[in-house]
């Protein structure tokens, strides 16, 4: 059985049980199921489920392992974490995070003014906030403002302009003063696709004359005291921890350099986020070379040996885990709404009396095909097909011939592809690299799984339901925006396999999963597609709950989002329809209630009948 690397990234929190997908949690229940109930509550199109007790978990996780290494080394120094807003700014996260962060004192941080008014409304009363990004007079008076409201702020200070800014604001808040930061810039040089974060050239952070500076300025004007913190990111997804484990020595250096300069306050270092998120669904190809316990370790470690050998004390450490903390807690499900080869089959077959000869063939393979020669025919047929559409695209054969050609071909593949379904996955995966199945899924990547599409990041993805069923499709997913890269492609060293389904006679669901981090604020809304209906479910020993729905948004709204005026749009559309002459009178205005129940709904596909015969059925009342 296809377990779709289920123990690879989703370990102790999704599993299979009777050909289905469940959380592993409390009741377990199977994520289909939950899909039904919520599809009975009238919710159509994709959903973007979260489950609350998976953030919970990762919280729990990352305090539980660093209180049980900071006691195995003797840690001196205090352990805190807060959570990066940009990862995931919506309600229905985020008052979640709060609520569950609240015993561990976990705290937010934020990197522009719109995310420190989230901070600063939201964040637990004695939990820290970091603020990292540049930062103009308003940004730093929101932090005063914030310290005066009794917030455990700091404010990392990302370059000298910043701290002259807090100097000004220094005398207007009667001696509240929010704690500085100071972003170093590091030699060691940041990772991955999303690097830019660390090394000598990147976006932010003081250099090494550039903090003696700082601590000059902030001597001048008597407020070394505030000063508390460094800081440093060397990017997200950090796959291989070779890169971090330099940047915590280099870190470490400056912490006990600074000290040494009299920062005396000085007790934190605050790391940054980066803790990686295994995403892989194939075992040959992890994308993280180090675990969490790893992780806590080499950072304890290091920070303990370098303040021994630097004779300072050992710091406070700080994390600003955004991935690792948010990814695993949303699932986006989306229907398959076509297979596209699913008109394929024999009754379909034009033949003529008489047919080009290798249209006969073509036949002949299909008829002929055994479990022997299947592989042999399978190439044939596709040979075939390649000599049939240049012989169109020379006028040689008609259109009959060549829907022929396309309906012969696809029924070989199905047939060689049952045939072999027995053999070894090597096998297939050969023979299905030139024969993948388009699934049209009903969702939108741009919206939905923009890193897929920008950055051809992999999320794993598999079928809820029928897993107990041989897989034997090889698949690209396609999704409902009209742009072609609108897909999600798979190749012979990774490939997909779903089933054949029937569409009319079942439903069939694919799960992306992991899609909790970043993707739901970067998604765009190419095609004006926009964020799709959310709920969160909470699973106890019993049941599960289905809570806190946000339905995707309407039509007009959409357009409104866009600066379009919802009335114009309205008015110049009923207009239209009182003008012309092809709409009887009597029916106008229930023409245009049919078009307010269309702008009310969302832009998803709808696979319900819906009725368009009104005219007629008007007539009769
Ligand atoms: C983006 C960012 C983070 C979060 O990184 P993750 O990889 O999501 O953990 C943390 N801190 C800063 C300063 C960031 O810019």
């Amino acid at each position: 059985m296809n377990r779709y690397g289920i123990d690879i990234w989703g370990k102790q929190k999704f599993d299979i049980k009777d050909g289905k997908v469940y959380v592993d949690y409390k009741s377990k229940p199977a994520i289909i199921n939950i899909v039904k109930s919520a599809r009975k509550k009238g919710l159509s199109g994709p959903l973007l489920i979260r489950f609350p007790h998976l953030i919970e978990s990762q919280i729990e996780l990352i305090y539980k392992t660093f209180s049980k290494v900071q006691k195995d080394f003797k840690y001196k120094g205090s352990f805190n974490a807060v959570f990066p807003l940009k990862v995931n700014q919506y309600p229905g996260f985020v008052k979640n995070l709060v609520k569950i962060g609240k015993k561990f004192n976990y705290g937010l941080e934020a990197g522009s003014k719109a995310e420190l008014i989230l901070a600063m409304t939201y964040n637990n009363e004695k939990s820290p906030i970091t603020v990292n990004g540049f930062k103009d007079n308003e940004m730093i008076i929101l932090g005063f403002l914030a310290a005066k409201m009794g917030q455990d702020i700091t404010l990392t200070i990302e370059g000298i302009n910043e701290l002259e800014n807090i100097v000004e604001n220094m005398n207007n808040f009667e001696g509240t003063v929010p704690n500085i930061g100071l972003r170093i810039r590091l030699h060691s040089s940041g990772i991955g696709i999303w690097a830019k974060s660390g090394g000598i050239n990147s976006k932010f952070g003081l250099t090494s004359l550039e903090l003696i500076t700082a601590i000059d300025i902030l001597k001048k004007y008597n407020i070394l005291k505030y000063f508390t913190m460094i800081h440093f990111h060397i990017g997200s997804q950090i796959e291989d921890i070779a890169p971090l484990k330099k940047a915590l020595r280099e870190a470490g250096n400056i912490f006990a350099e600074l000290k040494k300069m009299g920062a005396k306050n000085l007790k934190a270092i605050n790391l940054g986020g980066g803790l990686a998120v295994e995403y892989s669904q194939n075992k040959n190809n992890y994308h993280r070379n180090y675990s969490l316990d790893e992780y806590a370790n080499d950072i304890i470690y290091l920070l303990q040996d370098i303040a021994k050998r630097k004779g300072v004390e050992e710091p406070d450490i700080f994390i600003e885990s955004g991935r690792f903390v948010s990814a695993s807690h949303a699932v986006l499900v989306a229907p398959v709404l076509e297979l596209f080869s699913k008109e394929y089959s024999e009754t379909a077959l034009k033949l003529k009396k008489t047919n080009p000869p290798l249209i006969s063939e073509l036949y002949a393979l299909y008829k002929d095909m055994d479990k022997k020669n299947a592989l042999e025919f399978l190439h044939d047929g596709i040979d075939h097909m390649e000599s049939l559409l240049t012989l169109f695209d020379l006028s040689y054969i008609d259109i009959i011939d060549r829907a022929n050609t396309e309906i012969l071909v696809n029924l070989i593949i199905k047939k060689a592809v049952d045939l072999l379904k027995d053999k070894n996955y090597n096998e297939l995966i050969s023979i299905q690299e030139r024969v993948q199945e388009r699934y049209l899924l009903n969702f939108s990547i741009f919206q939905s799984l923009p890193d897929s599409w920008g950055l051809k990041q992999n999320f794993p993805v598999m079928p809820l339901s029928k897993l107990n069923e041989s897989n034997t499709r090889s698949a690209s997913l396609w999704d409902i925006t009209c742009d072609s890269d609108g897909e999600v492609s798979f190749d012979v060293k990774n490939p997909l396999f779903l089933h054949d389904v029937n569409l009319e006679e079942e439903d069939y669901f694919l799960a992306f999963f992991l899609v909790g981090a970043y993707q739901e604020t970067m998604g765009i809304a190419h095609n004006l597609f926009s964020h799709p209906t959310e709920l969160s479910v909470e699973i106890d020993e019993e049941s599960y709950n289905i809570q806190n729905i946000i339905r995707s948004k309407n039509i007009i709204e959409i357009l409104g989002n866009i600066e379009y005026n919802k009335n114009e749009i309205k008015n110049i559309l009923f207009n239209k329809i009182n003008k012309s002459d092809l709409i009887n009178k009597t029916k106008k205005s229930k023409v245009f209630d049919i078009l307010n129940i269309f702008l009310n709904d969302n832009s998803y596909l709808k696979t319900d009948i819906i009725q368009s015969n009104f005219f007629e059925e008007y007539e009769n009342e």
